[in-house]
């Protein structure tokens, strides 16, 4: 079932003003594109911020979490082409706008967050837009999920020291994933792909920052050392 648009006319001048700001960085493919459009992102940030929603930059979401900037998940999805096909494993589920963009293109998504809070408000938020696609688990996505794996899709959308070995192992032939590593403060954005057996990693974009990865494959909880 085509999950439901949920409309509000107050939002769509400046959607449309998102989608030519993401177009303008080069993103031109007009599926990618239709994504912004299908996707009220107003309805995934607190309503407090929800005025935000379509600037294109990182939106608190409470919890020391920010939903990430709109320009660089269409570049995700534009480096991981996902297919109807794809199984998908997302780590940070955080709002859950990624989420939704995602179940739109793949078969079915499977994304991992550590902060409760965030988990059932996305699961809320994607229930009343109708998603049937989409299972949500709370927990260290450090590990991946390894119950539905092999994926051929992996979205990590917080930094890590090094490229988890579990999440490795749990993508398959053929399969990409991109994930922020690095320092603390500063990291490379990674492709990761498994080709005929073997990993392969790219540095996609530098200089990136994100919100740490914390867990078992990840930084530890002060965030100042990997564990
Ligand atoms: N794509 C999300 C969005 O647009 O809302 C981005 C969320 S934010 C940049 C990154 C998320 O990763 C945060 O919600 C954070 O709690 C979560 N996170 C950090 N470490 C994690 C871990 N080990 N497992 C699962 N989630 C984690």
């Amino acid at each position: 079932m085509e999950p439901e648009a949920v409309e509000d006319y107050r939002f769509v001048g400046a959607r449309r003003r998102l989608i030519e700001l993401i177009r303008a960085q080069g993103i031109e493919d007009l599926e990618i594109l239709q994504l912004f459009d299908r996707v009220p992102r107003h309805l995934f940030v607190p309503e407090g911020v929800a005025h935000r929603a379509y600037e294109d930059s990182a939106v608190p979401i409470g919890f020391g979490q920010t939903a990430s900037q709109p320009s660089l998940q269409a570049y995700y999805i534009k480096l991981l082409q996902p297919s109807p096909d794809d199984r998908i494993l997302e780590i940070g589920t955080g709002s859950g706008y990624l989420t939704a963009l995602l179940a739109l293109m793949g078969d079915r998504v499977y994304s991992v967050e550590r902060i409760r809070e965030l988990s059932v408000r996305a699961r809320r938020t994607l229930d009343r837009m109708g998603y049937k696609n989409v299972a949500l688990m709370v927990g260290d996505g450090s590990i991946g999920w390894r119950r539905f794996a092999p994926y051929q899709i992996i979205t990590v959308a917080a930094a890590s020291p090094q490229v988890p070995s579990a999440l490795v192992d749990q993508l398959d032939e053929g399969g990409r994933m991109l994930i922020p590593v690095g320092r603390r403060q500063v990291q490379d954005l990674l492709l990761v792909r498994r080709v005929n057996g073997r990993i392969e990693e790219q540095s996609v974009r530098d200089g990136c920052t994100f919100v740490p990865l914390l867990g078992r494959y990840g930084w530890n909880e002060g965030g100042e050392t990997a564990t």
